[in-house]
């Protein structure tokens, strides 16, 4: 299914795209069809490799994310208590211990957010709220339809750059990477 790009329909409640425990699929997925396990960091649990517990979408239902990659060190070094790991494709297995969750044995399965689970619905949904106003293509600052500049990393759109500056210190530097995995994910195909 092709997703439009004027148009911002990110949902983070569908649990076809970002299945809770009780909706994670048990095969792996189909080519070109994706979801994603969104998870908050609940404690570090780090002896020798990075290992996290985890609250999954459902609250009160808790994982285990492991890094098995070639340098977790390296890539765990943003995983933070309160903010989140999404695990693309994730399936859960059980562990030798008996605890059950994820197994990160390719960096590039996960996406680590600077933001708790409540802050990324706070910032769908007002990206949603701009996108079925119309305001898709307009400056976030003064909401004029005569942008000119944009973030390169997440294409956030700015009149000039007094509306850039206004917004980069007090907010973007915060959000972009929260704001570009999102965008993301509105051009991914799900299944
Ligand atoms: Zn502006
Ligand atoms: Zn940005």
């Amino acid at each position: 299914m092709a997703v439009s790009l004027s148009h911002y329909a990110v949902d983070l409640e569908d649990n076809i795209a970002f299945p809770d425990i009780a909706h994670v699929p048990i095969l792996p997925p189909h080519e070109k069809k994706n979801w994603y396990i969104l998870t908050e960091i609940v404690s570090d649990e780090t002896v020798f490799r990075p290992t996290f517990r985890v609250e999954d979408k459902l609250a009160g239902h808790y994982w285990v994310v492991a890094f098995y990659t070639e340098n977790p060190a390296a890539d765990a070094k943003e995983c933070k208590v309160g903010h989140m790991i999404c695990i693309k494709d994730g399936i859960p297995k059980q562990f030798l211990d008996g605890r059950y969750g994820y197994k990160i044995k390719d960096p590039w399965d996960v996406v680590i957010l600077p933001c708790g689970l409540a802050n990324l619905r706070e910032l769908n949904v007002e990206l949603r709220k701009r996108s079925d106003d119309g305001l898709f293509f307009s400056c976030v600052v003064c909401n004029s339809q005569k942008e000119s500049l944009g973030c390169a990393r997440c294409k956030t759109r700015y009149r000039s750059g007094e509306c850039m500056k206004a917004d980069w210190h007090s907010r973007h530097l915060q959000i972009c990477k929260v704001l570009r995995t999102l965008h993301e994910w509105n051009r991914t195909p799900w299944g």
